[in-house]
């Protein structure tokens, strides 16, 4: 990558860097349940971004319980590298995410704090994201194209007005490329997944990777859908459909390929 900063930030984060993902572990905290949008996919009976295991539903932290989860976990488990919050909802559209990230850094300053977001409210985020000892930011990215976000999103509430159809999605991808740009120029590094859709993003996903790699993400993570929501009668895509997507688009952005897709209350090492 050639990127001093990237390399010291995923040294040990173990979805940044495969190698490492043998020996560090991550601990997701459910501390977020509340969301902004409305993607199509989502029942909200899982965790966010399809980051989960169909048939497992998290239960919620308080900040103070999240925090007395790591600081149990950290003295029982040393591979602990990294604490996130992704889900079951919309990390920063609940004030309970930075709370819980400020405690978690002020005790342990040193494991590496990451969160996952649809990006909506991520510029404005990025102060105290910085303050809460935030350097690894996955952005939710499923269209660049407000044609076809009107197909993926059902509506977008920003600043108390409900936006539906492309002007939803086109606000949407408006705020995650600014938040993509501006999350990069402090100094985080930057994560796109991207939730392969059959019939609805499929051959939009070229256009997305190219998009996102312009506002400046460092790698790109396909996930094939698990059909919910009202993409319940969709079939998944095979894995040699997103592995053959992934190899065509490595040229334009890196490509993740050991994702698990773990629940907003994972904790330990991948899988
Ligand atoms: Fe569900 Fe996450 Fe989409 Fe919100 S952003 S609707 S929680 S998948
Ligand atoms: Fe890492 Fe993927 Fe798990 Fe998120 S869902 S913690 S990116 S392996």
């Amino acid at each position: 990558m050639g990127d001093p900063a990237y390399e010291e930030i995923t040294r040990e984060h173990p979805c940044y860097n495969k190698a490492a993902a043998r020996w560090f572990g991550r601990i997701h905290l459910p501390v977020a349940p509340d969301c902004n949008i409305k993607c199509r996919y989502c029942t909200r009976l899982y965790d966010c971004a399809n980051e989960n295991r169909p048939g497992v539903t998290s239960h919620l932290m308080t900040p103070g319980e999240a925090l007395q989860h790591v600081q149990r976990l950290v003295e029982r488990d040393r591979c602990i590298r990294v604490v996130g919050v992704a889900g079951p909802g919309e990390p920063l559209a609940n004030k309970a995410t930075i709370y819980t990230l400020r405690l978690v850094h002020r005790r342990f300053p040193w494991l590496t704090k990451c969160i996952s977001t649809n990006g909506l409210l991520l510029t404005e985020s990025l102060p105290t994201l910085r303050e809460a000892g935030v350097r690894a930011v996955t952005v939710t990215v499923n269209a660049v194209s407000p044609a076809v976000g009107s197909r993926i999103y059902d509506y977008v509430s920003y600043r108390g007005r409900v936006y539906k159809g492309a002007a939803g999605a086109e606000l949407l991808w408006q705020a995650q490329s600014g938040g993509i740009r501006r999350a990069r120029e402090s100094g985080m590094v930057v994560k796109v997944n991207s939730v392969l859709i059959p019939g609805i993003n499929d051959h939009h996903l070229e256009e997305v990777a190219r998009a996102v790699k312009a506002a400046g993400a460092h790698v790109m993570n396909i996930i094939p859908l698990i059909p919910q929501g009202e993409f319940v009668g969709l079939l998944p895509p095979p894995p040699e459909r997103v592995n053959l997507l992934r190899r065509k688009l490595s040229p334009i952005i890196d490509q993740m390929s050991h994702c698990r897709r773990c629940r907003a209350d994972a904790a330990g090492r991948l899988g």
